[in-house]
């Protein structure tokens, strides 16, 4: 069916077409190119405590996570790597500094990629050689991942600080010695503490290059600061359509920083969206207790994960409107809820009992979503006053 305009704009569902830049795969997880943005994260277990990390890993990936980093700094955690890479669920990607000799382990142990930093391995620099080969024989892609805190000490020289054309000029400089020798099987960070700097950074790293990009802020922080840090910078740098995969660094634990990336990657529709709340955040007219309400109702559908959209407001003025778009809502007022589904109202109920009323019916729409195969929804773009 061809769609008539009745003069309404258009409502952008995005807000930029993506980079081009090249594709790779990190295990069966696709990265750049036209694959979807992904979100990885890192254990915080010591790597040679297999069941440990395992474990973490299945946390991670119940959490949603698509790829896992997992650190390299000692021999009993290179030993660990093949089991490890074997038995997790999704790809795993062996964090490597100093050592040049574990990049042939974690190949050797089939990990889906491996990470250096050009800062800190520059004895690597004499193996590049060796390592393409070894990497590239095995499909093993590499991430030259350049970090402020580790800079290159001739950059460091040369620029004073970690400046974004000190961060680029390193990934760039090291991944022209892997192209040297035939290998371009690359993706790049280039992280800072500071979302300007790091968006600067990889801002120029996008324009003179076609690597895909993992964006990260590093040492964002504790949770609060490390989550708006990482949500500013990425979604600066998203929504000009740079960056390939992302990794929220927090000082929490790791399935959290996998909630702050895809929630992300949701607001700018970037992902199918699953659950969301849509709640008011309550002032004078308020005639419920409106964080409360949008607490219990966030718990009591917890991990559900169909693309249900619903609205709990705490008046009349916008309720009825919202609660109007989205799958379930509530308008609150007077001591009831006005329970609406699909744009109906289908019931008026004691203030009492609408946190209950919602859940009941939001099971109601997920078990009909879940027969109709629907698993997530359609990027949308919605807007609330
Ligand atoms: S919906 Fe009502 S209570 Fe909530 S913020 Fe808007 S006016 Fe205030």
């Amino acid at each position: 069916m061809t769609a008539i305009s009745l003069g309404m704009p258009d409502v952008p569902t995005k807000l930029a077409d993506r980079r081009v830049s090249r594709k790779i795969h990190v295990g069966s997880v696709p990265v750049g190119g036209d694959a979807p943005v992904s979100v990885q994260s890192m254990t915080t277990t010591r790597t040679s405590d297999i069941g440990a990390t395992l474990q973490q890993i299945a946390e991670l990936t119940a959490s949603g996570c698509q790829i896992v980093r997992v650190a390299c700094p000692t021999q009993d955690d290179a030993d660990a790597l093949p089991v490890i890479a074997k038995k997790s669920q999704i790809p795993v990607i062996a964090d490597i500094h100093f050592q040049p000799k574990y990049v042939f382990a974690a190949i050797d142990a089939g990990c889906a990629a491996v990470r250096v930093n050009p800062g800190n391995i520059k004895k690597f620099d004499d193996q590049v050689k060796e390592i393409a080969k070894a990497a590239g024989d095995a499909g093993t892609p590499i991430r030259i991942g350049v970090n402020a805190g580790s800079l290159d000490a001739r950059l460091l020289a040369k620029y004073g600080k970690a400046t974004p054309e000190a961060l680029v000029e390193s990934a760039l400089w090291e991944a022209s010695l892997f192209e040297e020798h035939g290998f371009r099987d690359i993706k790049i960070s280039v992280k800072h503490n500071d979302p300007v700097v790091m968006v600067n950074a990889y801002r120029q790293l996008a324009a003179q290059s076609d690597y895909p990009l993992h964006l990260g802020v590093t040492e964002a922080g504790p949770a609060f600061q490390g989550t708006i840090k990482s949500a500013v910078a990425f979604g600066a740098l998203l929504s000009e359509g740079i960056g390939d995969t992302i990794r929220v660094s927090l000082s929490a634990p790791p399935a959290e920083e996998v909630k702050v990336g895809l929630q992300i990657l949701e607001s700018l529709n970037l992902k199918p969206r699953r659950l969301e709340i849509v709640s008011c955040p309550s002032c004078g007219r308020a005639q419920v207790d409106v964080y409360k309400l949008a607490d219990q109702v966030t718990a009591g559908l917890e991990g559900m994960e169909v693309p249900l959209r619903v609205a709990v407001m705490g008046c009349v003025v916008n309720g009825p409107g919202e609660a109007r778009e989205a799958d379930l809502g509530v308008a609150s007022g007077n001591g009831k809820g006005q329970i609406f589904v699909k744009g109906q109202v289908i019931k008026t109920v004691p203030e009492s009992k609408i946190v209950e009323t919602l859940i009941e019916e939001a099971m109601k729409i997920a078990e009909q979503m879940e027969k109709d195969g629907v698993t997530s929804g359609e990027p949308v773009v919605t807007a609330a006053g």
